[in-house]
C-alpha cells in the first residue's frame, strides 16, 4: 500500500479501503482532471458505479478531490492542493479545458484574480475555466503541419 494514499486517508480519518487507494492512486498519477466515466473504465470491474460515486462525494467533502465541469457538463476531478479541508477548498486556481482532447488542466500556478461583487452578493467560490487547445494539441498540430510541409 502506498504510505502517501493511506496517510492521506488517515488524515482525513478515512478508513483505508482499496477502492478508495485505487481512486486515489488514478488520480494523483494523471496529470489532468478524471471524469467519473473515465475512472470507472480504468479501475475495472472491482469497483461499482455506486461506490464509486460514493469515494467521490466523500473525497470532495473531505477536501481530497474538486470538482470541474468541462465543456458538455461533466464532472471531472482533481486531486487538491494540500490546503484543502473538510467543508473549505482553495482551489483558487484557473482551469484549461482544451476543446481538442477535453482534457481539463489544473493551472495551479495561475491564481483566479479577486473580483468584486456588487454590494449584498458574498461569494464562496468563484470558478474559472479557461477554454482553448492545450499545450500537447498545439504541439501535435505543429507536427502535422511540418509534415506537410515537407512533402
Ligand atoms: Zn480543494
Ligand atoms: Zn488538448
Ligand atoms: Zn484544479
Amino acid at each position: 500500500m502506498n504510505k502517501e494514499f493511506t496517510n492521506l486517508l488517515e488524515k482525513h480519518q478515512l478508513r483505508k479501503t482499496a477502492p478508495r487507494l485505487s481512486v486515489l492512486s488514478i488520480l494523483k498519477s494523471r496529470n489532468t482532471a478524471t471524469s467519473q466515466p473515465e475512472l470507472e473504465a480504468m479501475i475495472g470491474k472491482d469497483v461499482d458505479r455506486v461506490t464509486l460515486y460514493r469515494i467521490l462525494k466523500t473525497f470532495e467533502e473531505k477536501g481530497i478531490i474538486h470538482k470541474i465541469l468541462d465543456l458538455n457538463g461533466t464532472a471531472n476531478y482533481a486531486i487538491c492542493h494540500s490546503s484543502c479541508n473538510e467543508h473549505d477548498h482553495n482551489d483558487n486556481h484557473v482551469h484549461f479545458n482544451c476543446t481538442i482532447c477535453l482534457d481539463i488542466y489544473c493551472l495551479e500556478n495561475i491564481q483566479i484574480p479577486d473580483i468584486k461583487m456588487p454590494s449584498g452578493f458574498v461569494s464562496h467560490t468563484t470558478n474559472f475555466v479557461s477554454y482553448g487547445i492545450c499545450k500537447k494539441c498545439s504541439e501535435k498540430a505543429k507536427q502535422y503541419t511540418n509534415s506537410n510541409e515537407d512533402q
